[in-house]
């Protein structure tokens, strides 16, 4: 809807609001009426890692169109989704670069997509191909990062917002770092075993992210140093974690939450082709996969996961019920601490696109539905 208005309550300060937008920008907000209870307004989620979505997958297709980047955006609309980093997994560099400028030349064309395609996050080959690090990434393409690499990242996104996910381990890195930072990309660390001293070495050059923390690692870790001691030992890196109860356990889900300052966690789905679809068969890229009713995306015949088939709103529900909060106390990890990370606003404001979310709340405070006007 490009013109309309919409009353409800602010979801953290819990003040009645009316909102108007037109041309699909919040043009006024004031008080709203005071019998609102139920209905609840908040920033849309952000989700810095799509990988695909509702049966398009962004890293396969080469031949990726208009209809299909609009069909992915608005199933995840439908999730409480209104704005999402474009994300491709390890591949040769040049076949990354192609695939970003396709994407990027389609969305800057189409008003809707470039409210929703905010960004692009690279994830890979720069990586780790250590057994249980590497995750389902090909290490037979994984390298080290080179300035040309990072200067034509920078030229073919443009001014857009970039997220580069890295192994700083590999060599050069800290050079790449300084560079990305330099040139506006926002680094973040995963899919690496890199030692502590290295990665605060990492952070001084700039790094600030920790791609979907307790994944990405082996099954069996080190008890006395490992990973994750070393994230919950370095300041200055925001983690992003995977609230789908199975990426990252309850228990371990608690315990991030309590090792790290709150302001310092942010969600996301790593969403492949399958989420928001029905189980069965699955890719990214090259690479199939198995969906099941559990909605858990697994290699055939490995137990590794790959991405993820959860929704954005489910996210927020799991989390809430994994650490016995409400979905408000939650919201902000999956909403405007990734914008943080990423130097962008998402406020419910005026000048802000109208890609607020409409939460239905049953009496018990449980989240019902979360959708975009
Ligand atoms: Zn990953």
């Amino acid at each position: 809807m490009h013109h309309g208005q919409m009353c409800g309550r602010h979801f953290a300060s819990g003040q009645p609001l009316r909102l108007k937008w037109s041309d699909g920008v919040i043009s006024e907000v004031s008080a709203g009426p005071a019998d609102m209870s139920g209905t609840w307004l908040a920033p849309t989620l952000l989700d810095l890692q799509i990988n695909g979505y509702g049966g398009v997958d962004f890293q396969r297709d080469d031949h990726l169109t208009e209809a299909h980047l609009l069909s992915a955006a608005r199933q995840m609309r439908r999730d409480g989704c209104g704005r999402f980093f474009f994300t491709l997994i390890t591949d040769e560099w040049p076949k990354l670069m192609s695939r970003v400028r396709r994407a990027k030349a389609i969305r800057d064309a189409s008003p809707e997509l470039r409210t929703a395609l905010v960004g692009w996050h690279i994830e890979g080959p720069f990586l780790s191909p250590e057994v249980g690090f590497k995750g389902a990434h090909n290490p037979a393409v994984m390298r080290d990062a080179t300035e040309a690499d990072i200067r034509e990242l920078r030229a073919v996104t443009g001014c857009d917002p970039v997220l580069l996910t890295l192994a700083p381990e590999r060599g050069g890195s800290l050079e790449a770092i300084r560079l990305s930072t330099s040139l506006g990309i926002v680094v973040s660390l995963g899919h690496t075993n890199v030692s502590a001293d290295t990665m605060r070495a990492a952070v001084a050059a700039g790094a600030r992210g920790f791609t979907h923390l307790g994944n990405g690692i082996p099954q069996q870790l080190d008890r006395h140093d490992n990973i994750l001691w070393r994230v919950f030992d370095t300041p200055g890196l925001m983690p992003s974690l995977i609230p789908d109860t199975h990426h990252v356990s309850p228990l371990l889900f608690r315990h991030m939450h309590r090792a790290l300052p709150p302001e310092r966690i942010y969600y996301t789905t790593d969403a492949m082709s399958a989420a928001g679809a029905p189980p069965g068969r699955y890719t990214i890229g090259s690479i199939e996969l198995e969906v099941g009713a559990d909605q858990i995306v697994r290699q055939p015949g490995k137990p590794n996961f790959a991405g993820s088939a959860l929704k954005p709103v489910d996210g927020i529900t799991r989390a809430a019920q994994m650490l016995g909060k409400s979905w408000r106390d939650v919201w902000p990890h999956f909403s405007q601490r990734p914008a943080e990370l990423m130097g962008l606003r998402n406020e419910i404001e005026v000048g802000q696109p109208a890609d607020f979310c409409v939460v239905t709340a049953g009496a018990d405070g449980m989240l019902l539905e979360a959708q975009i006007p």
